[in-house]
């Protein structure tokens, strides 16, 4: 398994391993139209990790339902697993957010979100890959 060196997989590489879509959000930062994502509504349990890497970034517990058609989180898994920076692209100042592993782009983060953190992390359905929860436990229709 190639587990290393996701910063160094050359633009060649990573249109090979995409889709066009996952390429044009992950690579080129792009943004899905709302509400067309896998994920938007989606309330089943598990993690959430980056599409292009694999790398595990959000957990279902901490997704809400943010009424903006993507999926929404208020925190993600572990301090380094998502970076933010400073996007000033299209005329608006956003914090841009990022795998902490391979540096695809996963959507925005603003500060409107739910308590504890107040942060929403607005993300694309498709830089993402829900890894089911079916360890036992709550199934994903509640039992
Ligand atoms: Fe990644």
């Amino acid at each position: 398994m190639s587990e290393t060196n996701e910063n160094k997989v050359s633009d060649v590489e990573w249109r090979q391993r995409l889709t066009d879509e996952q390429y044009r959000v992950l690579r080129q930062k792009g943004t899905e139209r709302a509400f067309t994502g896998e994920y938007w509504d989606t309330k089943s349990a598990g993690v959430y990790r980056c599409a292009a890497c694999g790398e595990p970034l959000f957990s279902s517990a901490t997704k809400f339902d943010s009424g903006s058609g993507w999926p929404s989180f208020w925190q993600p898994l572990g301090s380094d697993s998502v970076v933010t920076r400073v996007d000033l692209s299209h005329g608006m100042r956003r914090t841009e957010a990022e795998c902490g592993r391979c540096g695809g782009h996963l959507g925005h983060v603003f500060s409107d979100g739910p308590e504890p953190t107040g942060e929403r992390y607005c993300l694309n359905s498709v830089a993402l890959a829900l890894d089911p929860d079916d360890s036992g436990g709550r199934g994903a229709d509640g039992e």
